[in-house]
């Protein structure tokens, strides 16, 4: 289990990323704190939940298996 974060900043091509704790891009200030999930699709698909108006991706750093763009 790890803790995951949603970061409130938006990427250039219009992404939030959700980031594993211990990223070097895990966000410190203007996040949203998901909670602790068992892998990186589980605390996606609660950061949509959560921000549905939202378009979420995973970190390419941390949850490669998660980034779709
Ligand atoms: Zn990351």
């Amino acid at each position: 289990m790890a803790n995951y974060r949603l970061n409130l900043n938006q990427q250039a091509n219009g992404d939030y990323e959700v980031h594993e704790n211990g990223c070097t891009y895990y966000p410190t200030q203007n996040y949203d704190d998901l909670g602790y999930y068992s892998s990186c699709a589980l605390a996606v698909t609660a950061a949509k939940q959560k921000q549905p108006s939202k378009k979420i991706n995973g970190c390419v750093h941390c949850s490669k298996s998660c980034h779709t763009s």
